[in-house]
């Protein structure tokens, strides 16, 4: 079973110690702030399971501290439990407003406490297990384009702050139609999966990639010049196109076209549309291709590998 962070946060080391000493056979790990701000300090560096908050501090009280918590995305989906004296109906109310997902009143009772801490961690677990479905596509076991989306957001800063390229590919299934009409629909599910394990398989690591939707997918190539992105797309495509596939004792050829972009002085959204007007370009050549998009950037100037240019018709 794997450790859950829990981080205390009270002015009062007696409560600190009592924590520890009534959790103590729990498998939890259990760090100390003894006011509000290194509280909140601790619980943004260390990536907390659960925080138990006290109202009653000095310099900034519970509800204070909760509310700076819940307004930032790093804590805001980390459980708090209030520590409240015992009778103010009031103050457990008014943390529970604010976002708290349950209370303790002190004097604890240990085997409250621990209850009340299992069932807090075994929210949490679910509500991350949801989090991490929520961005797995059902039929490859990709990722999502939900996933892709927050990726995107995050890929793009990292690249504008390091001016590191990024590149994003789209890719597409050459008349997946007719191998649906011809094949039937689960020989198709089945072909999605497997082109999905091959993109999977023949990508760098580092390189994120997606169904985007229907026999679409994407890859983000985070720190890859054009140039790289379509050598290595050039052997994607290469490995989709030699893969046999085979309905019975028919072999089915298939294919993909694939459009690449390299990330501009763009909005995130952007780099995905250049990728598509790429691939569209790739349709119309003729299908199982790579085309690039260019927008006046040298970077797409530069020779590619000489196996890497086979497919490459002229833009
Ligand atoms: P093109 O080469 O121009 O891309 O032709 P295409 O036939 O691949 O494109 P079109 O958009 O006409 O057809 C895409 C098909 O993909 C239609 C849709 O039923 C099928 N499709 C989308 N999602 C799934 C899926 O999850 N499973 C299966 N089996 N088929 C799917
Ligand atoms: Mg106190
Ligand atoms: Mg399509
Ligand atoms: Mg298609």
């Amino acid at each position: 079973m794997s450790v859950s962070n829990i981080l205390i946060i009270d002015d009062s080391p007696e409560i600190h110690a009592l924590v520890r000493v009534r959790l103590k056979n729990e498998p939890v790990a259990i760090h100390s702030a003894f006011n509000g701000a290194s509280g909140v300090e601790l619980a943004q560096a260390l990536g907390v399971d659960l925080i138990l908050l006290d109202v009653e501090m000095p310099e900034q009280d519970g509800f204070e501290v909760c509310s700076i918590l819940k307004n930032h995305a790093a804590t805001r989906d980390v459980p708090i439990i209030f520590l409240t004296g015992s009778g103010s109906t009031q103050d457990k109310i008014r943390g529970l407003e604010l976002g708290a997902t349950d209370y303790v009143t002190k004097p604890f009772d240990p085997a409250e406490l621990r209850a009340r801490v299992r069932a807090s961690l075994r929210t949490r677990h679910l509500m991350d297990l949801l989090a991490k479905r929520a961005m797995i596509d059902g039929l490859t076991g990709l990722h999502n384009r939900f996933y892709l989306d927050a990726q995107l957001t995050l890929a793009l800063t990292a690249a504008r702050r390091s001016g590191e390229p990024l590149s994003c590919v789209m890719a597409d299934v050459d008349y997946f139609k007719r191998i649906n009409d011809e094949c039937g629909h689960q020989f198709g599910d089945d072909v999605l999966r497997k082109i999905g394990s091959i993109l999977t398989d023949v990508s760098r690591d580092g390189d994120i990639v997606c169904r985007y939707g229907g026999e679409e997918f994407t890859i983000l190539m985070p720190n890859t010049s054009l140039r790289v992105a379509i050598a290595a797309t050039e052997r994607l495509r290469r490995a989709i196109e030699t893969t046999e596939f085979w309905f019975h004792d028919r072999r089915v050829p298939v294919t993909c076209s694939f459009g690449v972009a390299r990330l501009g002085e763009t909005i995130p959204p952007t780099v995905i549309e250049l990728a598509d007007q790429a691939l569209y370009r790739a349709k119309r050549g003729g299908r199982n291709q790579v085309q690039m998009c260019l927008l006046n950037d040298p970077d797409a100037e530069v020779e590619v590998a000489p196996e890497a240019t086979a497919d490459l018709s002229p833009l």
